[in-house]
Order: structure tokens, then C-alpha cells, then sequence
């Protein structure tokens, strides 16, 4: 696999953005989203990460346990307001699209052909061109996107939010980044299917909890974790430890 450089870099902009690494929702698969809760809240279309999220790493089809759950997401939104957005299928690595076409055909949903992995601009901009594209486009507001990786999934989510301008006229940085009406919702999946890129991973929820503790509830996460989420009927990780991060987002 190339080197994602988009995602190399990306654990830079923690620098001066830490909260760029912040989801919404944190759950440990696609079974904890409340689909029709977020339609209800003006969500109309999904972006999903494929590998370890929807399928087994570099697998076509869907892990078996989310058929109900891919099914209800598919009926809440549509079939053509959802898009696969991999960093394998319908890249470069994937030659001719034949791993995109395959996934599409298995999981009745689009795949995105993109040039840039996740989390460049340029993949945020197919993203937009796509959905925008629709009959009724769809704009990055109305978007949830879902992914299991911090540094691809949850900063490209975030990088998709616009700043605000106050009555002043002056850029709000901390009511901008987490108002989810200027940006997608971001659902970070920490359950892993296939073991893989582990110690990145444990980095990565390292990361989170430490700048949710800084943020200590300023991040505005709590309405979408109550909204936004139920109960799995069989969690694949530890929930002790979703809870810790669940609560350390959470307080006020
Ligand atoms: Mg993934």
C-alpha cells in the first residue's frame, strides 16, 4: 500500500487545531447509529469509510453482523445519498475501478473514483462534486460521515466544516469547528473487524482522550451522542473503554 502522505501529515494540524481529531459520535459499529434519528435531524445522505468500518480489510462484502443495520441505513437515506469513500477501492491502487465496481455491486451503494486519499482537500472535493451532483444535492452539512480512523476519517469530516462569521464580522474558531450545522456530522467507528494498524489505532483513542480532557466538554458532543445512537446488540470491543471516552466527551 503507497504511502497516504494527506494522512502523514494530518497529525500536524493537531498543532494548531487539536480538535480536529474530535467525532461527534463515537460507537463501535454501524449497529449503535440511530439512522432514523439523524434523518429526523436534517442528516440526508452518509458518507462511509469501507475497510474495517463496512467490510474486512480489502474485502468486497459486508461483514455479515451489519446486514440489518447497512439495510436500514440504505432505506433512511437512499441508496444513491450514501457513498463508499475507501482509500483502496476506486483509488489509484485499484486499476480500473474493479474493486470499486465489485463493492458497489455487493454493498447497493456508489463507490467514490478519487485521485487523493482521505484526508486531502481533493477527496473533499469529489465528495462535494458527487453529492452535489444528485437530483436533490446534498450539501456537507446534511452529511454523516463514518469511519473507523481518526487521522483519515474524523480529521476529513472536520476539515469539511466552514468557519462563521459573528455580528463582528470576526471568524468564530471555537463555535465554528464543532457546530455541526457548518459541517458534517463525524462518527468515528472504533470496533475492528480485522486487526490492523493496531498501534496507530491505540494512538489514535490516546489522542482523543487527551484532547477531549483539554476541551473538558467544549466540543458540543454531547446532544449527538444521546441523539444519535442506541445500543448494540453485540459489541465487538470493550465498552468500558468507549464509555471512558464517551464520558470524558461528554462533560460539561
Ligand atoms: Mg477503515
Amino acid at each position: 500500500m503507497p504511502l497516504n502522505i494527506p494522512g502523514i501529515l494530518a497529525p500536524f494540524q493537531l498543532l494548531w487545531n487539536p480538535r480536529i481529531i474530535l467525532p461527534h459520535v463515537i460507537i463501535t459499529d454501524i449497529r449503535q447509529l440511530d439512522f432514523l434519528a439523524l434523518r429526523k435531524a436534517g442528516y440526508r445522505g452518509a458518507v462511509f469509510d469501507k475497510d474495517n468500518c463496512l467490510t474486512i480489510p480489502y474485502k468486497d462484502t459486508l461483514v455479515p453482523e451489519l446486514k440489518d443495520a447497512w439495510r436500514e441505513c440504505r432505506e433512511v437515506f437512499g441508496e444513491r445519498n450514501v457513498l463508499i469513500v475507501s482509500n483502496s477501492a476506486g483509488t489509484g491502487d485499484d486499476p480500473g475501478g474493479i474493486q470499486a465496481e465489485s463493492v458497489s455491486h455487493h454493498l447497493s451503494v456508489p463507490v467514490l473514483h478519487h485521485g487523493s486519499p482521505k484526508p486531502a482537500y481533493r477527496c473533499i472535493s469529489a465528495i462535494r462534486t458527487y453529492f452535489s451532483s444528485l437530483p436533490n444535492p446534498i450539501q456537507d452539512h446534511e452529511l454523516v460521515v463514518v469511519g473507523d480512523r481518526v487521522f483519515t476519517d474524523v480529521v476529513m469530516a472536520n476539515r469539511m466544516k466552514r468557519r462563521v462569521a459573528r455580528a463582528t464580522g470576526e471568524p468564530d474558531k471555537a463555535a465554528s469547528t464543532y457546530d455541526r450545522r457548518n459541517g458534517p456530522l463525524a462518527v468515528w467507528t472504533n470496533g475492528v473487524w480485522q486487526k490492523e494498524s493496531m498501534v496507530m489505532r491505540w494512538i489514535e483513542r490516546c489522542l482523543v482522550d487527551v484532547v477531549g480532557r483539554r476541551m473538558d466538554g467544549k466540543s458540543g458532543l454531547s446532544d449527538s451522542l444521546e441523539l444519535f445512537t442506541k445500543l448494540s446488540p453485540h459489541p465487538t470491543v470493550p465498552q468500558g473503554r468507549i464509555a471512558l471516552i464517551r464520558s470524558l466527551l461528554h462533560r460539561k
